[in-house]
């Protein structure tokens, strides 16, 4: 089957697909917090390694989440890699920088391993030797999906599941402003595939752990909006009251994206290292991808995030006023050029 995919320059698309075909036992590393799309990716990839005869493994700092760790060869995953582990390649999946591994790429494997970086961030910084990134895909999964096509491997129900879980919690649910008939069209390839869509609607996107729908409630009570910006704050106290752990951000970002009177939204989870875990969404036509970067984070422009020091009020302090700039950006566009 032929991928329809997006537009990736075919130079880096050779050289990843070398590189996988050169190594033996590449590392897959998915970033923290981790999401169904450095999680489906991983995981898609790894079977792809496993059909080429190679040996790969797969490493992410923290938990894989309830709702995607159904999916095939989750269990496999491990917290860290020992820097003399028998890798011969790593491969960053869905991150923009190296500090997105959260601490699993080793300072020594610099120059002895070759690093392969698979992505879709606007923020990446093309911190690997060979870089297959698409700005404009709407998940990792697109060109990974590439990557898989140009080794000319065939899709199984189970990769086509793993990708499929990746494009739909990256689009929550086919609904972000970047879901292209080539992403409908991605899709219904992954189902003919065997991909279970429904399965994958039903596990992961419509699925809420308990413990996260009453951390909502509590996010919901602390809901503030001002203008056309919507923030809310949720202290440690209330998720120690709750049991919620530092790796679990609760989707926050994604729940207050859907505020309609709002265009910006952030949310500012108070972490028990003395930091704050900021996720930051807008409507189409505003950016927030250069307010997490500027605070050492990163994203989309409409999904970005970043973690900055000291107390709630502090990192509103930082973060409210960057994004009543974009908010006034805007406004100062509209006007200039009435649309
Ligand atoms: P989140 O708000 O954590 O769901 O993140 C939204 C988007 O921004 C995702 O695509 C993340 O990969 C990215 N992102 C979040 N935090 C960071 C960070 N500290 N550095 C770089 N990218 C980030
Ligand atoms: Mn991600
Ligand atoms: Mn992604």
């Amino acid at each position: 089957m032929t991928m329809i995919t997006s537009s990736l320059p075919a130079e880096a698309l050779h050289h990843a697909a070398a590189l996988l075909q050169q190594r033996r036992r590449p590392l897959l590393i998915s970033h923290p917090r981790p999401d169904g799309d450095t999680i489906g990716c991983a995981l898609a990839l790894r079977l792809a390694l496993l059909q080429m005869g190679k040996i790969p493994s797969l490493a992410c700092v923290h938990p894989i989440p309830e709702n995607i760790a159904y999916l095939p060869g989750a269990e496999t995953y491990v917290s860290d890699v020992p820097d003399d582990a028998d890798i011969d390649l790593v491969i960053a999946v869905d991150m923009s920088d190296l500090s997105r591994t959260g601490g699993i790429y080793k300072d020594s494997w610099r120059g002895t391993l070759p690093l392969l970086v698979i992505d879709h961030h606007a923020t990446n910084d093309a911190f690997g030797d060979v870089n297959l990134v698409d700005p404009d895909a709407a998940a990792t999964a697109l060109p990974l999906a590439a990557l898989i096509d140009a080794l000319g491997l065939p899709l199984t129900g189970d990769m086509a599941t793993c990708l499929l879980a990746a494009v739909l919690t990256d689009t929550r649910g086919l609904r972000t402003s970047n879901t292209t008939p080539e992403v409908l069209r991605f899709v219904g390839q992954l189902i003919e595939a065997g991909g279970d869509y429904a399965g994958v609607m039903e596990n992961t996107l419509d699925s809420v752990p308990y413990r996260q729908m009453r951390g909502w409630a509590v996010a919901l009570n602390r809901l503030q909006l001002d203008g056309e910006l919507a923030w809310a704050t949720f202290p440690l106290a209330e998720k120690i009251a709750l049991g919620i752990e530092d790796h679990d951000d609760l989707d926050l970002g994604n729940l207050l994206s859907r505020v309609a009177e709002a265009k910006v939204m952030a949310t500012f989870l108070e972490m028990r290292d003395g930091t704050v875990k900021v996720s930051l969404r807008s409507r189409p036509g505003y950016n927030v991808a250069w307010i997490a970067k500027a605070l050492a984070g990163g994203g989309h422009h409409q999904a970005a995030g970043c973690s900055v020091t000291g107390d709630l009020d502090a990192a509103q302090a930082r973060v409210l006023p960057l994004a009543r700039e974009e908010l006034a950006k805007r406004l100062q566009k509209s006007h200039a050029m009435p649309d």
